[in-house]
């Protein structure tokens, strides 16, 4: 449940809250709103663990071969020996009788190692007709042979609860044997435009009209990071419409959000709305762009109202919304560590921590001309952001916080 502000941060005025604690704030308020489910591995993919995956049994259960060859007890074996008659075939999927002494067995890559063998030697490295193998020389003791347990020993936690399931993780479960995993259902979370100048991209734009952008950004955005979309569409700048909408995404979703509408002009009827349905928390972020930021309630329903230009929602998106999706989802990993990188470009420092937008290049990171909040091309042509702290100035050679794309995954 959502606790009211403080009392000392709600009368700051016109003090702006830093990034970091504008974050720690949202974390505080925000609780996993999922219940878990079980669903099968191969459907897993991109789903949030909601308990640990622990190994029941030793990957691989049984030593087993890592060559094709022959396998033997080195005590039978001396230099310049005889060679050893062929007691067995061992194939992978075979399970072997125990090795007869003075001989070897034939085995091939993934079979278990018969009892009493301790040495595998390579076929390359060996003479043999049908009956017998002439071994010239050993290899190390345990060579060539995967030992019970080498890859993942019984008890152990492999993955866990909260991590978001990659492919290699999928594989890694399903090596232990088990069917179904254990996962927080996805997170809904409805998103509405607002503007009376929206119109839809494929229509045409008649006078004073822009297409609606921030629609495929959330939406995109909000689907790689696995979560279920509600789209409200747009609401016009009509209070009425505005919260017609509202109250739509908290019936139907677990997080409502919104795009535009928050700033200080008439014609911003967000805040109002939200207001009049719940409870609202206006901020002043110390971030460049993105500095108006809404937070509260509709009903019971967490509300997030980011700004209305396209580059603000996309940084306030990935910086400020993330880690409190994350949290609401029982995810990790909602705050990122920016990369050291070198700036290939300066800038003074400015009064808010700004998100530049920048391009790997030969000699170091390079910045985007044009940093402005309208300007989305920006964020299509960068790699990740530099993180520039307030006050911070960049001088071209100098170490920068980086933060690549992909760590926003
Ligand atoms: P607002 O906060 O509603 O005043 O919006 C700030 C700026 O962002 C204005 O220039 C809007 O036209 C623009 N904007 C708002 N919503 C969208 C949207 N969904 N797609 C593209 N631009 C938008
Ligand atoms: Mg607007």
């Amino acid at each position: 449940m959502c606790e009211p502000l403080a009392g000392r941060r709600r009368d700051r005025g016109a003090s702006m809250l830093s990034v970091d604690q504008a974050v720690a704030i949202l974390l505080e308020r925000a609780n996993r709103c999922v219940d878990r489910e079980a669903v099968p591995v191969i459907d897993a993919l991109g789903r949030t663990l909601a308990t640990d995956v622990v190994a029941g049994i030793d990957v691989p259960p049984a030593d087993n071969s890592a060559m094709d060859g022959y396998a033997l007890r080195r005590a039978d074996w001396s230099p310049g020996g005889p060679a050893l008659p062929i007691s067995q075939r061992v194939t992978a999927g075979s399970a072997p009788g125990p090795l007869t002494p003075r001989t070897a067995a034939r085995i091939f890559t993934g079979a278990e190692i018969p009892a009493g063998a301790d040495t595998v030697v390579m076929q390359e490295d060996c003479t043999a007709t049908n009956d017998a193998v002439r071994i010239p020389d050993l290899p190390a003791p345990g060579a060539n042979i995967r030992r019970r347990g080498q890859d993942v020993e019984r008890g152990q936690r492999v993955l866990a609860a909260g991590r978001r399931l990659r492919s290699q993780d999928l594989g890694l479960t399903a090596s232990l044997g088990l069917a179904e995993v254990a996962v927080w259902r996805r997170l809904r979370v409805a998103i509405l435009s607002t503007g009376d100048e929206l119109v839809e991209p494929g229509r045409a734009a008649g006078p004073g009209q822009i297409y609606n952008s921030n629609r495929f950004t959330l939406a995109g955005q909000l689907t790689a990071w696995g979560f279920e979309v509600i789209d409200l569409g747009v609401a016009r700048d009509e209070p009425e419409a505005v919260r017609g909408a509202l109250l739509r995404g908290a019936e139907a979703a677990d997080v409502v959000m919104t795009a535009g509408g928050v700033s200080v002009g008439e014609e911003d009827h967000v805040k109002a709305a939200v207001e009049s349905l719940g409870r609202l928390d206006l901020w002043r972020i110390a971030i460049r762009p993105g500095k108006p930021f809404a937070f509260g309630r509709v009903g019971d329903t967490p509300f997030l109202g980011l700004p209305g230009n396209p580059v603000s929602v996309f940084v306030t998106l990935l910086i400020i919304a993330r880690p409190f999706l994350f949290a609401c989802q029982g995810r990790e990993g909602g705050r990122v560590r920016p990369l050291p990188q070198v700036a290939g470009f300066s800038k003074p420092g400015g009064t808010r921590e700004e998100y530049l937008r920048v391009r790997c290049g030969a000699g170091g990171l390079e910045l985007f001309p044009n940093q402005s909040s309208g300007v989305l091309f920006s964020t299509s042509w960068a790699d990740g952001f530099v993180r520039q702290r307030t006050g911070e100035a960049i001088r071209a050679g100098s170490t920068v916080d980086f933060l690549t794309w992909a760590l926003f995954e």
